[in-house]
């Protein structure tokens, strides 16, 4: 719609959140920008993080998820991937608001004397600061395209109600006011539960938090209410109402089998007509065309053959702390037509000392992890873990397992290397040895060595192949180079380099300087390569990320049809080998957008 930027307002929608928490806010914040997409809209979104932290990136991914990285470096809250996979944009670090930004940017000024002598309070100086930031944020273009967006999504942490929220939602209710109706629409997203001993689904908890967001100046447009099963007519009247919200404005989020349903679930309900009209835009957008989300969600679905792939990491027991990975896979798997099958192997758990303190751990880490079709192990930090992590590298070396080493994954694997072919019994990385005689991996800071904070590498930078007979150059199309996401202070010692290459570990992508190690490969294994940065985190749905796709196409024995895929030059691959069934080999064009759709019947 909005081609050259110009004089234009900017529409908002505001997600919200009520009853409890884990709803799926921020999935379904994504679904409704990805509707509004097809709705040939551009969107941008804004997550607020209603915590004390700056940014996410002193957050345990253990109690939060993962830390989620942009473009320019910014360590955000991992809704910001979701945005990012679902919409295919870019974000900044500024399109994620936490209480701590905002109550530094208000302070900073305030030493700067900028407030006059004025006594600085949160209303109206927080609130002001806020409705300046989503302002200034939301003109920012974030999909490639000149001029600002046309909607910006905004979703609101935490559930409402919270005293963490309450200048948020004051300063949002402010901002609903001056923006206007007809440029804002209020989605609240709910929780209808239903008591097994009656069977009943139960209105009441709605009512109370749609009451609460009336308190704080907020009105709902639609409720989203979360529930096993569609709502019941007189539910919805009911809902109706109490809450002064039309029947038809009330969208039930039914259970669905996996959450790219959530667009065409939307729109099946009419959801885009309900936001459309909120905003004014009813004239505007055209019909939604959900083609890829829906037939992709099918497809999903429909996938029967495993690839089991064995994530050998410290953060096991909650799969949000390696959110993007598993996305990365499972876009992976998916363009291959693999249903994926994930077993997480603690990696503490494979190490000598757990077949003394805890046999059975033991014994069943190593099932696994001898069960899996590939490996992968993830970045980390501390040495939590380590050795196991290093133990999994050489049974997928010694094995001819695929192996894919991300980040902290690619320094044990160098440090494997070492041990195992150079005989270097303590190679080490001085993260976790400081004293070793054999540092591969030491402190690489691109600032100060001597000054601690601060100093991680973080962000994109380039990586330029070194060698373009090889795997990984052709994964990616052949490219000279490649911009990926970092996040670590570490890195490969150059001056082991030449003796590692000597030895027969190739160092296939290098950063502008040759000095940094980017990608190592092993020439004369299936699929052994790690990368120094987190190509996870630039993986979408229809374009896997390369390196996952070889690791999947390699665990199914796939990876020279593919690789013959890419060998046209300029990442011009025409045809992919889709999957082998039975004697026939498939193949699929690759759409200009990437993704592989079902041109031989593949989802009928
Ligand atoms: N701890 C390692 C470093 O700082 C690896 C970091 C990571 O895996 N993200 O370099």
């Amino acid at each position: 719609m909005n081609k050259g930027g110009g004089m234009k307002k900017m529409k908002y929608v505001l997600v919200t959140g009520g009853v409890v928490s884990g709803l799926g806010k921020g999935v379904t914040a994504s679904s409704i920008g990805v509707l509004l997409k097809a709705c040939g809209l551009r969107v941008t979104s804004i997550k607020i993080d209603p915590y004390l932290n700056t940014d996410a990136g002193t957050m345990s991914p253990f109690e939060h998820g993962e830390v989620y990285v942009l473009d320019d470096g910014g360590e955000v809250d991992l809704d910001l991937g979701n945005y990012e996979r679902f919409l295919d944009i870019k974000l900044t670090r500024d399109n994620n608001i936490t209480t701590g930004k905002i109550y530094q940017a208000v302070i900073d000024k305030e030493r700067r004397g900028d407030y006059l002598g004025k006594t600085v309070q949160v209303v109206p100086h927080i609130t002001d600061a806020i409705q300046e930031w989503i302002e200034r944020v939301a003109m920012i273009p974030v999909d490639e395209q000149p001029g600002p967006a046309d909607v910006c999504v905004i979703e609101l942490g935490g559930t409402i109600g919270d005293i963490e929220s309450m200048p948020f939602t004051e300063a949002l209710g402010q901002f609903s006011y001056r923006v206007g109706a007809g440029n804002f629409c209020l989605i609240h997203v709910s929780l209808v539960p239903v008591l097994s001993a009656v069977g009943e689904q139960k209105s009441k908890p709605t009512q109370h938090s749609v009451r609460g967001l009336r308190s704080l100046g907020l009105t709902p447009n639609i409720l989203a209410c979360r529930s096993t099963l569609a709502l019941e007519e007189n539910v919805k009247q009911k809902l109706s109402q109490f809450c002064h919200v039309p029947a038809e404005n009330i969208i039930t989020l039914y259970d669905v089998p996996n959450i790219w349903h959530l667009p065409s679930l939307l729109r099946d309900q009419k959801a885009h007509g309900a936001i459309l009209g909120a905003l004014n835009l009813l004239g505007v957008a055209r019909e939604p065309n959900l083609k890829e989300w829906t037939s992709r969600a099918e497809s999903c679905d429909m996938l029967l053959e495993p690839v089991r792939i064995a994530i050998v990491g410290k953060y096991t027991g909650l799969s949000d702390s390696y959110l993007s990975l598993l996305k990365a896979l499972l876009h992976a798997s998916v363009s291959l037509r693999k249903k994926l099958v994930v077993d997480w192997v603690p990696a503490s758990d494979i190490e000598d000392e757990t077949a003394k303190e805890n046999p059975d751990a033991y014994k069943a880490a190593w099932k696994l992890l001898q069960g899996a079709d590939g490996v992968l192990v993830p970045g980390g930090f501390g040495d939590r873990g380590v050795e196991g992590k290093i133990l999994a590298a050489k049974y997928a070396r010694e094995n001819r397992i695929p192996f894919l080493g991300i980040c902290l994954g690619m320094q044990i694997a160098v440090i494997e290397f070492a041990r195992s072919i150079l005989g270097l019994q303590d190679a080490n990385s001085t993260e976790f040895d400081p004293d070793t005689t054999s540092p591969c991996v030491i402190f690489m800071p691109e600032g100060s060595k001597t000054h601690f904070g601060g100093t991680m590498r973080l962000g994109s930078r380039r990586t330029y192949f070194q060698v373009m007979d090889c795997k990984s150059a052709k994964l990616y199309g052949n490219r000279g180079f490649v911009d990926e996401r970092h996040r670590h202070r570490y890195e490969v010692n150059p001056d082991m380099v030449s003796t590692l290459e000597d030895a027969g570990l190739s160092f296939a992508g290098k950063d502008e300087t040759g000095q940094r190690m980017e990608i190592v490969e092993l020439p004369n294994h299936p699929y052994y390569i790690g990368t120094q940065f987190h190509p996870e985190f630039k993986s979408r749905p229809g374009k896997p990320s390369a390196l996952f796709l070889g690791l999947i196409a390699a665990a199914c024995g796939q990876l020279d049809s593919l690789l013959h895929a890419h060998k046209i030059p300029n990442g011009m691959a025409k045809k992919v080998s889709l999957y082998q069934n039975g004697n026939a080999t498939k193949f699929a064009k690759i759409p200009a957008d990437g993704i592989y759709s079902n041109c031989n019947g593949v989802h009928a």
